[in-house]
């Protein structure tokens, strides 16, 4: 079997839904699980009448649920020219009031919890997979069945045996051949029921987890481009498809910023050694990229990605000169606060990190201002330069450096795995670093 994952764009109007449904119906053979986002931007529309709501503003906020119910209803309209079947116009209708519901009970109380708004967030894919399964007349599944994360609502960590052993026992038995079942990204439930979400852009994660859980023998991620590229489009837009890439090197890209896959998506498929592909869902025939475990070789850089904004926090001490537990005593400070550091650059007496910009860094400021200088720079982002064969080619640092002239670099960090190296900007200046180096590398052969 294969899992097809469809993100937003894929599913955002009637045409694209038969786009997506001629090319499942070509994959029937294959036993695909058909893993869907919300149709566009519903995710979003749905977080913001959330907080109209909050806000007393339940006017607007009804308003915006009634334009989202309409945009369904047309797309079902538009696939069913003959009038949609009872069953589907009741299926909407219901995720309709129970949405107005939760709307009025969110105005009423004036308290948007993160866990109503997971179950408010759950309506986008729960409208949409209703729409696309009856439109193919095929199976749809409630994710949230065999989905079990824990209770962090908002970021639903899965409980990765109960989840496998409840897909073993509930989906698995619907996989069968020639047929697809269209199931639910983004969603899943706690142990008690509870509707919770994996967090924004999770759809990706979703497909790898029940790829993984199924063994299946490709997890396909359709998307609006062809592959994962090697910048971000709407950056350098002559960014170019990489064809094949590693596992290591999608997962530094996905956490540094290329939107194009969720950060969690690539783990669990290696752990199961399924490959990944990533495809255009109205260029179906065109270029596509496929991430493997295999180090390929190639040019030393595979591509480039942001991330921002970030704060940087540059902690000095002449203490810090042959003193051991210096770092212990700084890094206990980030625990207390559980905030995470990203990347570090040390020298003799100062240690930089970055961290995503946070209410809480004005209390670790406060507490490493009692043994240490702190300093703050916020607005910053990283720009991230990935390549599994960066570390097999020596002399990289000039043409890098070279192409960002011009540019103030203000803190540089290879990573562990040899694979990335970090550079912090600026962010007001992170598009036209992007864009230097894109074009230095390309035309100097090195990407
Ligand atoms: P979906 O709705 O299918 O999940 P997303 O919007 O989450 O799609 O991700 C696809 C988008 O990611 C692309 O349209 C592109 O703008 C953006 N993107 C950022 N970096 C990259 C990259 N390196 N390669 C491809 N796309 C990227
Ligand atoms: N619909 C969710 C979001 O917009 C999940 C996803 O698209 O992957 O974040
Ligand atoms: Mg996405």
């Amino acid at each position: 079997m294969i899992v097809m994952k469809f993100g937003g764009s894929s599913l955002a109007d009637a045409a694209c839904m038969r786009e997506v449904a001629d090319l499942v119906r070509k994959a029937l053979s294959r036993s695909p699980l058909v893993v869907c986002s919300a149709s566009g931007k519903s995710t979003n529309a749905l977080f913001s009448m959330a907080k109209k709501s909050e806000a007393g503003q339940n006017v607007e906020a009804l308003e915006e649920l009634r334009a989202l119910i309409d945009k369904h209803h047309s797309i079902a309209l538009d696939l069913f020219p003959a009038g949609m079947p009872d069953y589907l116009e009741m299926a909407i209708s219901q995720l309709s009031s129970e949405l107005e519901m939760m709307l009025r009970g969110v105005s009423l109380l004036k308290e948007l919890s993160p866990r109503s708004m997971d179950t408010i967030a759950s309506v986008g894919e729960r409208l949409s997979t209703r729409i696309l399964a009856a439109y193919m007349g095929m199976e749809w599944f409630d994710a949230r069945t065999v989905m079990r994360t824990d209770a962090t609502y908002g970021c639903g960590k899965p409980q990765i045996s109960e989840m496998k052993a409840l897909v073993l026992e509930k989906l698995a038995p619907k996989i069968t051949d020639g047929k697809a079942v269209v199931t639910q990204g983004y969603i899943g439930a706690t142990e008690d029921g509870c509707t919770t979400t994996l967090g924004r852009g999770g759809s990706d994660y979703s497909a790898s987890l029940f790829g993984s859980a199924l063994g299946a023998e490709d997890i396909q991620i359709w998307t609006d481009v062809e592959g994962v590229l090697t910048c971000d489009p709407r950056i350098v837009p002559d960014a170019q498809p990489i064809a094949e890439l590693s596992f290591n090197e999608a997962a530094e890209l996905a956490a540094f910023g290329a939107k194009v896959l969720h950060p969690a998506t690539i783990q669990p498929a290696v752990e199961a050694g399924i490959p990944v592909t990533v495809r255009h869902t109205r260029i179906p025939n065109g270029r596509f990229s496929t991430i493997t475990d295999e180090v390929k070789t190639g040019r030393p850089v595979t591509a480039l990605a942001t991330r921002g904004p970030v704060t940087v926090l540059t902690v000095s001490s002449t203490r810090m000169l042959n003193q051991s537990g210096f770092l212990s005593k700084l890094f206990d400070a980030f625990t207390r606060y559980d905030i995470s550091v990203d990347l570090i650059a040390t020298a003799e007496v100062s240690v930089s990190m970055t961290v995503e910009p946070q209410a809480s860094i004005d209390a670790v400021v406060k507490d490493l201002s009692e043994f240490a200088t702190v300093s703050v720079a916020t607005d910053r982002a990283i720009v991230a330069i990935v390549g599994e064969r960066l570390k097999y080619t020596p002399g990289m640092a000039g043409p890098l450096l070279s192409a960002l002239s011009g540019i103030n670099i203000e803190m540089i960090s290879m990573g562990a795995n040899e694979i990335n190296m970090s550079l912090v900007v600026k962010q007001e200046e992170a598009p036209r670093a992007l864009q230097q180096l894109h074009g230095a590398l390309m035309t100097g052969g090195y990407l």
